[in-house]
Formats: C-alpha cells, sequence, structure tokens
C-alpha cells in the first residue's frame, strides 16, 4: 500500500476510472466509490466505441489536449496488453460553412493538421455508401479514429487495482464535507475520511458538486444499430467512422460495424433534456428512432434502415458546452472533472492526469485554463 496522500474518486465512469489509475500510479493511496455496478449502462461512458478527432471543430484549444490524448491511450494499450484506440481516420461531410466543416478546417489550419479533402468524384468513389448533396464538402481526418469504450474503461480499472487502488462498486456516495484540510465522506451510512476528493460523476453531479444545478443538464441520447448486411459496412472494406451534419445543423455520426451488435449510429445534435439523470424519456426515443431510420434512408441508401438494438445514454451538458475541469472553489483538496457535453471520451487519458495533477499538486498544464470554472464569472 502507497504512502501517498489518500485520494478518494467518487465515480467509475471513464474520467473516475482514469483518475483513480493516473492517482495510483503516482504513488497516492486511492479508494474509488462507484454507485452503480462497474460497467454499468446508466452513465456516459458505456458502448463499444467512441469518435477520437484531433482537428477539434468545437474549439481548437483543444488540439494540443487530443494530440497528448492520443499518446496516453497508446500507454494505455502498453499496460493493458491490448488493442484500446484506432487511428483509422473519419469520413466528414457538410456545407462548407458548417459548423463540422468549417470548425474542422479551422482547427487543423491554427495547428498545422493534415485533412485529406476528396472531389466530388472521389467521395462518391471511396465513399459509395453515402448519399450527399451537391453543396457538401467532404473530407478524411486522418489524426481520427475511435477508442473501444467499455474496454478502455475496464482496462483503466484493472489497471488502477494493480497500482493497488482500492475500487468499491454499487457503493453510493450520499455527501462530502471538506474541513480543515480532510475530506468526510459518507458512502454506505459511513463515514470515511480522505486528504484529496476528486469528483468524477458525470451527470449525476446535480447538488452533489455543491456549484449549484446550472453547471449541468443532463441529456438523454438515443443510439441506434442496424444490420452490417453482408459484411460492407467493416472496417476492412473501407467503411470508416463517419460525421456528417445537414443544413439544418443536424449531426449524426456513426461506425463501422465492430462487433457483433451491427453498425452503430447516433446523432450528437438534440437529445431530451432530463431533471433527473435516471428518467428514460421514451417518447424522445421514439421519435429519435424514426428520424433515424429516416436519415439512413436518405444517406445511406445501402444499409438496412431496420433499427435492430437500440440503447441510451447521457450527455452531461456544461452551460457552454465545453468540459469544467478544476479546483473546487470550496476547497483546494477537491478537484473535479464534468459538463463533458458529449464529447469527453476521447481526452479521458489526460484528464485523469489533470485530475492527479490538481489533487496532489494544486495545478496542471495551462492547456487546461480556458475549461476553469472562472469562465463562468466572466461571461
Ligand atoms: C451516446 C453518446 C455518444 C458519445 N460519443 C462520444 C464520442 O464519440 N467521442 C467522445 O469523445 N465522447 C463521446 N461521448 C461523451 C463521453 O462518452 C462522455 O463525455 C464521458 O463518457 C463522460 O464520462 P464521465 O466519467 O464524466 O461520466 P460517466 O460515465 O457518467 O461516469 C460518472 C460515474 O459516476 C458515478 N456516480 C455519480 N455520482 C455518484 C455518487 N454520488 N456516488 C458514487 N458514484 C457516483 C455514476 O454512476 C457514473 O458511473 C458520448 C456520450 C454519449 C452518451
Amino acid at each position: 500500500m502507497s504512502g501517498g496522500p489518500h485520494c478518494a474518486v467518487v465515480g467509475a465512469g471513464i474520467m473516475g476510472a482514469a483518475a483513480a489509475y493516473a492517482l495510483a500510479r503516482r504513488g497516492a493511496r486511492v479508494t474509488l466509490f462507484e454507485q452503480f455496478p462497474f460497467g454499468h449502462d446508466r452513465g456516459s461512458s458505456h458502448g463499444a466505441t467512441r469518435l477520437f478527432r484531433t482537428a477539434y471543430f468545437e474549439h481548437p484549444d483543444y488540439v494540443p489536449l487530443l494530440k497528448r490524448a492520443a499518446m496516453l491511450w497508446r500507454e494505455l494499450e502498453e499496460e493493458a496488453h491490448e488493442t484500446l484506440f484506432e487511428m483509422t481516420g473519419v469520413f466528414m461531410a457538410g456545407r462548407a460553412d458548417s459548423g463540422l466543416i468549417a470548425g474542422t478546417s479551422l482547427a487543423a489550419e491554427q495547428h498545422g493538421l493534415h485533412l485529406h479533402r476528396l472531389s466530388r468524384a472521389e467521395a462518391r468513389k471511396r465513399f459509395f455508401w453515402f448519399a450527399l448533396d451537391d453543396d457538401m464538402e467532404a473530407m478524411i481526418e486522418p489524426d481520427a479514429g475511435f477508442v473501444y469504450a467499455d474496454r478502455a474503461r475496464a482496462a483503466y480499472l484493472k489497471a488502477a487495482s494493480a497500482h493497488d487502488a482500492e475500487l468499491h462498486e454499487n457503493s453510493p456516495v450520499s455527501g462530502w464535507t471538506a474541513k480543515g484540510g480532510q475530506i468526510e465522506l459518507e458512502a454506505g451510512g459511513e463515514r470515511h475520511c480522505f486528504d484529496r476528493l476528486v469528483l468524477a460523476p458525470g451527470a449525476f453531479a446535480g447538488e452533489f458538486v455543491k456549484l449549484g444545478r446550472k453547471f449541468l443538464q443532463p441529456l438523454r441520447k438515443s443510439l441506434f444499430w442496424t444490420s452490417p448486411g453482408e459484411d460492407r459496412f467493416t472496417l476492412a472494406n473501407g467503411f470508416l467512422p463517419y460525421a456528417i451534419e445537414e443544413a439544418d445543423g443536424r449531426f449524426r455520426y456513426g461506425f463501422p460495424a465492430v462487433d457483433a451488435d451491427g453498425v452503430k449510429i447516433g446523432e450528437h445534435t438534440g437529445g431530451a433534456p432530463v431533471a433527473d439523470p435516471l428518467d428514460q424519456a421514451p417518447d424522445a426515443a421514439a421519435e429519435a428512432r424514426r428520424d433515424m431510420e429516416a436519415f439512413l434512408k436518405r444517406r445511406i441508401p445501402g444499409v438496412s434502415s431496420t433499427i435492430i438494438k437500440e440503447q441510451s445514454c447521457l450527455y452531461a451538458m456544461s452551460p457552454d458546452g465545453h468540459f469544467i475541469i478544476d479546483r473546487h472553489p470550496e476547497s483546494e483538496h477537491v478537484v473535479l472533472a464534468m459538463g463533458h457535453s458529449g464529447h469527453g471520451f476521447k481526452f479521458a487519458p489526460l484528464i485523469g492526469e489533470a485530475l492527479a495533477d490538481l489533487a496532489l499538486k494544486g495545478e496542471t498544464m495551462r492547456e487546461f485554463d480556458f475549461l476553469k470554472l472562472a469562465r463562468f464569472d466572466q461571461a
């Protein structure tokens, strides 16, 4: 057992799992609490795959973080002895002025990243699966691909445990108090004392993080799978992960078939705001399904538009769609990562390191400055 500070981590989504690993590897004593069974599907981190992109349309300031995150995914692969990250390239299409195409182009230009722009003829030939409008541009981002999400979360938990972290599932934390440099935490009807607290509660942040509810809006999102049809929608056949933004701003994405579940497809825009993160919002799910069937017929006519599997997941939206990674205003010994707003997974290895930095050293890379809470004071 280590002699470093005793750190509690709340949440075993990808962020809490990555933080537990980073802390334990640095010699801290780590106890992680997860309210549900490990690997559960009630939060934001479950499922086979998550997109990874580097030319980040959401904000060019994420690019340096993504370059580092890509290296850290490879380090986790080495530690776990399994493939967790596929740099396949991602196919993107939309109008030149769409957030996706314009934002990706801007990030690539500012950071000297390569984008392979496809002529109409090339797009039709190489990506014949997609029926694109004449006014859409198409490109491939080579520094992009996907992460195997369930595997990555399990790998972090296993690696944390190998570095002596104590991991507790089915252990909801009902509250915490910072007092004179110590943190008191209530879990399973018992009080525990820690030197540091790392909060990574995803869409369950609510009152628990003691910042007020204004920093988080949980959104219920639906995901769908359709049949891969004679293996045509596989990586081996050149079908890449993709993102398409429509003229009305709706943004859908999908993956090649990577397992027996078939071809996964989702919508990044939209979703049903829910007051309670466990609310399933069935009416919104039914509407999303109808909408996705129509999208498949229109944009990927060769794939079956019959949905064979359906699941849901939570986006934990921050007020501006950017993450909140910071020390807690109430105590320098409490640090948090929340508001990942539906695009955090790819950053998890680096967010885990940042949380460990903040908890153990009180500061992290200055590239995280734009994600501090203080930005909301200025708004
Ligand atoms: C459908 C969907 C598609 C996505 N696609 C992408 C993508 O392509 N690329 C990408 O980068 N990102 C993507 N994301 C976003 C990404 O998955 C999330 O940003 C990330 O998983 C957030 O992880 P988290 O650890 O913050 O939250 P979570 O995974 O929700 O983990 C929080 C954990 O904390 C636990 N917890 C909360 N409160 C307590 C408590 N009091 N006591 C004990 N435990 C507690 C919860 O049970 C949960 O397990 C997607 C998300 C969804 C939903």
